[in-house]
């Protein structure tokens, strides 16, 4: 049976960096809606055009389309084994759709580390948080710079800041988060499958805390 991760949290709580290393680690797929809309938009796809007139807000993309690309990427054969999904689902009604579509792959959600931190945290991570063009992979100019400014360690490629890790519009981020994707903690509560980690440590602390709670 192929395996699911949900990981769940705040915007800049680390679950990007983290759903990367833990897929190098575990051999599953990783899956980022929000890299799958940022794909989109470099590309220019009507879906990418879309996605952009919420992701400026730093608004949800609405759910049918969000649904309908995660679903289109899980049908892949790279997810065979299943996937680890880093910012999908973020609303109860995503939830219920990838619960509907996972059985379809005869999988369920396995498990849901919750990282948590707080918001002063997760403002300050945001700010200085410097992406790379082609990869995703994020840096932190004070806390975990690349090696060299402006180039990523991973891949050489240029490091850029996101359109949406401005002050205002993080600030609008985290408010939707509170209000539209927390709901979602009690939800997997309930199911029994929340585990939640201390997402204010170090990478590596973090990552020894999630394998731990996916080992049991
Ligand atoms: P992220 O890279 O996860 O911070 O996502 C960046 C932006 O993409 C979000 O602020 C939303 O506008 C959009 N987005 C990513 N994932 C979702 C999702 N599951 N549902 C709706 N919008 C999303």
């Amino acid at each position: 049976m192929p395996t699911f991760i949900v990981l769940l949290g705040p915007p800049g709580v680390g679950k990007g960096t983290q759903a990367k290393i833990l897929s190098k680690k575990t051999g599953l797929a990783h899956i980022s809606s929000g890299d799958l809309f940022r794909e989109n938009l470099k590309n220019q796809t009507e879906l990418g055009k879309l996605a952009q007139t919420y992701m400026t807000k730093g608004e949800l993309v609405p759910d049918d389309v969000t649904v309908a690309m995660v679903k289109d990427r899980l049908t892949r054969p790279e997810c065979k084994m299943g996937a680890i999904l880093d910012g999908f689902p973020r609303t109860p009604a995503q939830a219920q759709a990838l619960e509907t579509m996972l059985q379809d792959f005869n999988g369920q959600v396995d498990s849901v580390p919750f990282i948590a931190a707080g918001e002063d945290v997760l403002l300050e991570r945001l700010t200085s948080r410097w992406t790379c063009r082609a990869e995703g992979h994020v840096f932190n100019a004070k806390t975990n710079p690349p090696q060299v400014t402006g180039k990523c360690d991973f891949d050489g490629s240029e490091l850029y800041q996101r359109d949406d890790d401005k002050e205002e519009t993080v600030k609008n981020r985290i408010k939707v988060y509170f209000n539209q994707t927390s709901p979602l903690i009690s939800y997997y509560q309930n199911h029994g499958k929340l585990v939640e980690i201390n997402g204010a440590q170090s990478i590596d602390r973090v990552t020894q805390d999630l394998m731990a709670a996916l080992n049991k």
